[in-house]
């Protein structure tokens, strides 16, 4: 079994817009609630505070309008917190206590187990019915086959509602072809990848464009009144950018990873630590792309009956990918030039590297058919789709 979360829009109506609000502010104020029951206590008990949510719908009627297990979910959402705390109290760091949370703080509730359903139309939006709120049209980007065990509903920066909704599925392994085309793939700044077929992908130009974009408005709304309409107007545009920055870089990852898994039996990356590239680059934002990237290519390979393979980073940087032997190089050296005669660009005999590392593990060595690299077909990049992967937070 597999969980695996989706997020779609959704398009409420005034009236359900409403509701989802007070929903928000409801479970501001259970958690609230419970985290005061929680600082009285001398001893944790959690079952004493689980006990008094049917009391707090009984003495305030308007508790009524939360699905019991969207308020039960904020005892769990509080004694989470309190461990994450803890576990940074371990660390001796310097932490306080769980703080209150202040109007308009919460951005979601969570529906667990049921309250839900997912109404099919046959047209281009679906209906998500939701109790105590009622049907609301949402667009559904895949189909959900498998069931699903939650969902949250949030409420972003820009305004505009999303679903995530985890869904239990059979783990999909198709049983695994037959080895017979393999790349090897080097992820890098300059590049976003470079594989050994010798194609190289930059980042998106959207991308860099939205980024200077997004740099210049989060200038302006630093010089706005603390406060102001104006403030106010600006934080609306650097969320709904940097929204649209989050999708497209998405679409990208998707289309990307697709064509590997699509052209490829089997596909090799580095197995590395993300947080020592960062380390290197100190740049997070390349970083957290660079996961991701491997998270679609590891779990639609695994659909597809395909092979992700793993490989150590270290040295497929320095190493030469036809002699074996080390050629040193700072981050400004772009080329691989080795006394074997082999000139590479940098990235191109890493991923080279990488191939023959994969190969190494698959123990397929000199058995490969020889293939026709594979031709790198434009990827279209649009803002539209979004579809995020993860495990779901229960
Ligand atoms: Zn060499």
């Amino acid at each position: 079994m597999v969980m695996r979360t989706h997020k779609f829009r959704l398009y409420p109506s005034n009236e359900a817009e409403i509701k989802m609000l007070n929903s928000l502010e409801l479970c501001r104020q259970t958690y609230n609630e419970l985290l005061g029951l929680l600082n009285e206590q001398k001893e944790i008990d959690k079952s004493q505070i689980q006990g008094i949510i049917p009391d707090m719908k009984i003495c305030d009627s308007r508790f009524k309008q939360l699905h019991s297990k969207t308020m039960q979910y904020e005892c769990y959402r509080l004694f989470s917190n309190l461990t994450a705390l803890m576990q940074t109290k371990k660390k001796n760091r310097r932490v306080g206590s769980l703080r209150f949370k202040g109007k308009g703080w919460f951005k979601t509730f969570t529906y667990n187990q049921s309250g839900f359903k997912i109404i099919k139309t046959g047209k281009r939006h679906q209906i998500l019915k939701l109790s105590k709120i009622g049907e609301i049209p949402i667009r559904c980007h895949r189909e959900i086959k498998g069931k699903i065990k939650q969902i949250t509903v949030k409420r972003e920066a820009s305004g505009k509602w999303f679903a995530s909704i985890a869904e239990q599925t059979d783990k999909e392994i198709a049983p695994i072809r037959k080895i017979e085309k393999v790349v090897g793939i080097d992820v890098g700044l300059d590049n976003f990848v470079y594989d050994s077929d010798g194609n190289a992908v930059k980042n998106p130009r959207h991308l860099n464009k939205y980024n200077e974009q997004l740099a210049k408005l989060q200038r302006n709304m630093s010089k706005k009144k603390k406060g102001s309409i104006n403030k106010n107007k600006q934080r609306i545009k650097v969320a709904r950018l940097h929204e649209k920055i989050v999708n497209t870089r998405n679409d990208f990852l998707h289309k990307l990873s697709h064509y590997y898994v699509n052209n490829y039996d089997a596909i090799g990356m580095e197995d590395m630590p993300m947080g020592l590239k960062n380390n290197i680059f100190a740049k997070s934002k390349a970083d957290a792309s660079w996961g991701k990237f491997r998270q679609f290519i590891a779990y639609k390979a695994e659909s597809a009956g395909k092979m992700f393979v793993p490989v150590p980073y270290k040295g497929t940087t320095q190493r030469c990918s036809q002699c074996g032997k080390i050629v040193h190089k700072t981050l400004r050296d772009r080329e691989h030039n080795c006394f074997c005669g082999f000139i590479a660009p940098r990235d191109y005999n890493s991923a080279l590297e990488i191939k023959k590392l994969m190969l190494k593990k698959l123990e397929i060595g000199q058995e490969l058919p020889e293939s026709t690299p594979a031709e790198m077909e434009a990827i279209p990049v649009m803002a539209t789709s979004v579809v995020e992967a993860g495990s779901p937070t229960l």
